[in-house]
Protein backbone atom coordinates (compact mmCIF):
# COMPACT_ATOMS: atom_id res chain seq x y z
CA UNK A 1 0.00 0.00 0.00
CA UNK A 2 3.00 2.13 0.93
CA UNK A 3 4.55 1.73 -2.06
CA UNK A 4 1.61 2.31 -4.39
CA UNK A 5 0.77 5.82 -2.84
CA UNK A 6 4.62 6.83 -3.38
CA UNK A 7 4.90 5.67 -6.54
CA UNK A 8 1.51 7.46 -7.15
CA UNK A 9 3.48 10.79 -5.66
CA UNK A 10 6.27 10.02 -7.90
CA UNK A 11 3.97 10.53 -10.80
CA UNK A 12 2.01 13.35 -10.07
CA UNK A 13 4.99 15.13 -9.08
CA UNK A 14 6.18 14.17 -12.72
CA UNK A 15 3.32 15.16 -14.31
CA UNK A 16 3.22 18.68 -12.74
CA UNK A 17 6.74 19.02 -13.24
CA UNK A 18 6.73 18.64 -17.10
CA UNK A 19 3.16 19.70 -17.58
CA UNK A 20 2.65 22.67 -15.19
CA UNK A 21 6.57 23.82 -14.71
CA UNK A 22 7.30 22.97 -18.36
CA UNK A 23 10.15 21.70 -16.79
CA UNK A 24 12.38 18.81 -18.69
CA UNK A 25 14.86 17.90 -15.48
CA UNK A 26 14.98 17.05 -12.15
CA UNK A 27 17.47 18.67 -9.79
CA UNK A 28 18.99 16.07 -7.36
CA UNK A 29 22.08 16.09 -5.11
CA UNK A 30 23.57 19.38 -3.12
CA UNK A 31 25.75 22.32 -2.78
CA UNK A 32 29.19 21.18 -1.87
CA UNK A 33 30.46 24.53 -1.62
CA UNK A 34 33.23 24.50 -3.57
CA UNK A 35 32.74 27.89 -5.12
CA UNK A 36 33.45 26.74 -8.60
CA UNK A 37 30.56 28.78 -9.58
CA UNK A 38 31.29 31.92 -8.44
CA UNK A 39 34.33 32.16 -10.25
CA UNK A 40 33.58 31.52 -13.53
CA UNK A 41 30.45 33.02 -15.03
CA UNK A 42 28.62 34.65 -18.08
CA UNK A 43 26.10 37.57 -17.65
CA UNK A 44 22.91 37.09 -19.48
CA UNK A 45 20.50 39.93 -19.86
CA UNK A 46 17.84 41.18 -22.50
CA UNK A 47 18.27 37.93 -24.66
CA UNK A 48 22.09 38.04 -24.56
CA UNK A 49 25.27 37.07 -23.17
CA UNK A 50 27.19 40.56 -22.20
CA UNK A 51 29.97 40.58 -24.07
CA UNK A 52 31.23 44.37 -23.81
CA UNK A 53 32.71 46.17 -21.15
CA UNK A 54 30.30 49.22 -21.64
CA UNK A 55 26.94 46.75 -21.74
CA UNK A 56 28.28 45.65 -18.02
CA UNK A 57 28.73 49.21 -16.68
CA UNK A 58 25.01 49.89 -17.65
CA UNK A 59 24.01 46.53 -16.28
CA UNK A 60 25.81 47.75 -12.67
CA UNK A 61 22.90 50.33 -12.43
CA UNK A 62 20.64 47.56 -12.57
CA UNK A 63 20.91 45.68 -9.39
CA UNK A 64 23.86 45.09 -6.66
CA UNK A 65 24.56 41.86 -7.53
CA UNK A 66 26.18 42.60 -10.79
CA UNK A 67 28.23 45.24 -8.85
CA UNK A 68 29.74 42.70 -7.44
CA UNK A 69 31.33 41.34 -10.37
CA UNK A 70 34.69 41.78 -11.58
CA UNK A 71 35.57 40.23 -15.36
CA UNK A 72 38.18 37.84 -15.16
CA UNK A 73 38.55 37.58 -18.62
CA UNK A 74 37.29 37.45 -22.52
CA UNK A 75 35.75 34.31 -23.97
CA UNK A 76 34.26 34.23 -27.48
CA UNK A 77 30.74 33.86 -25.85
CA UNK A 78 31.12 36.79 -23.79
CA UNK A 79 32.56 38.04 -20.80
CA UNK A 80 33.71 35.57 -17.84
CA UNK A 81 32.97 37.54 -14.23
CA UNK A 82 33.70 36.25 -10.76
CA UNK A 83 32.30 37.49 -7.79
CA UNK A 84 34.31 39.53 -5.14
CA UNK A 85 31.86 38.29 -2.65
CA UNK A 86 33.67 34.90 -2.72
CA UNK A 87 36.44 33.99 -0.18
CA UNK A 88 39.00 32.48 -2.09
CA UNK A 89 40.54 30.57 0.60
CA UNK A 90 37.38 29.36 1.81
CA UNK A 91 35.46 29.16 -1.43
CA UNK A 92 32.33 30.47 0.56
CA UNK A 93 30.34 33.05 0.25
CA UNK A 94 30.47 36.39 2.37
CA UNK A 95 27.44 37.46 1.76
CA UNK A 96 25.80 34.08 2.14
CA UNK A 97 22.75 35.38 4.05
CA UNK A 98 22.20 37.97 1.98
CA UNK A 99 22.90 36.61 -1.31
CA UNK A 100 21.04 37.14 -5.06
CA UNK A 101 18.16 34.98 -5.25
CA UNK A 102 19.64 34.32 -8.64
CA UNK A 103 22.53 32.82 -6.44
CA UNK A 104 20.16 30.89 -4.44
CA UNK A 105 18.40 29.20 -6.98
CA UNK A 106 21.44 28.11 -8.67
CA UNK A 107 21.96 25.58 -10.53
CA UNK A 108 18.44 26.00 -12.43
CA UNK A 109 17.24 24.32 -15.61
CA UNK A 110 17.65 27.05 -17.88
CA UNK A 111 21.59 27.46 -17.93
CA UNK A 112 20.81 23.97 -20.72
CA UNK A 113 18.57 26.03 -22.25
CA UNK A 114 21.40 28.89 -22.88
CA UNK A 115 23.64 26.40 -24.02
CA UNK A 116 25.56 26.58 -20.74
CA UNK A 117 26.88 23.64 -18.35
CA UNK A 118 27.97 22.77 -14.50
CA UNK A 119 30.75 22.04 -13.24
CA UNK A 120 31.87 18.64 -13.58
CA UNK A 121 32.50 18.32 -10.00
CA UNK A 122 29.25 20.14 -9.20
CA UNK A 123 27.46 18.74 -6.24
CA UNK A 124 23.89 18.75 -8.15
CA UNK A 125 22.95 17.04 -11.05
CA UNK A 126 20.40 17.22 -13.26
CA UNK A 127 18.11 13.86 -14.60
CA UNK A 128 16.52 13.99 -17.18
CA UNK A 129 12.63 13.73 -16.26
CA UNK A 130 11.57 11.50 -19.02
CA UNK A 131 13.78 8.32 -20.20
CA UNK A 132 15.10 8.22 -23.78
CA UNK A 133 12.07 5.25 -24.36
CA UNK A 134 9.12 7.87 -23.15
CA UNK A 135 10.36 10.37 -25.50
CA UNK A 136 10.43 8.26 -28.66
CA UNK A 137 7.06 6.43 -27.56
CA UNK A 138 5.67 10.04 -27.91
CA UNK A 139 7.28 11.11 -31.06
CA UNK A 140 6.42 7.73 -32.65
CA UNK A 141 2.46 8.61 -31.93
S1 LIG B 1 27.06 36.52 -4.04
FE1 LIG B 1 27.94 34.72 -3.07
S2 LIG B 1 26.80 32.97 -3.96
FE2 LIG B 1 26.46 34.76 -5.28
S3 LIG B 1 28.03 34.61 -6.90
FE3 LIG B 1 28.84 35.92 -5.24
S4 LIG B 1 29.99 34.55 -3.91
FE4 LIG B 1 28.67 33.28 -5.20
S1 LIG C 1 29.71 24.52 -8.35
FE1 LIG C 1 27.98 23.37 -7.48
S2 LIG C 1 28.80 22.46 -5.61
FE2 LIG C 1 30.22 24.10 -6.17
S3 LIG C 1 29.47 25.90 -5.03
FE3 LIG C 1 28.51 25.94 -7.06
S4 LIG C 1 26.51 24.92 -6.76
FE4 LIG C 1 27.83 24.38 -5.01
Amino acid sequence: MILKLVSLWEKLKKSFLLKILKRKYRRTGKCKGCGRCCREIFVKHAGGVIKEEKEYSRLKRLHPFYSYLKIRYKHEDGLVFECTKLDKTTGKCTIYKNRALLCKLYPQEEIFMLGGIISEECGYNFIPLESFKEVLQKVMK
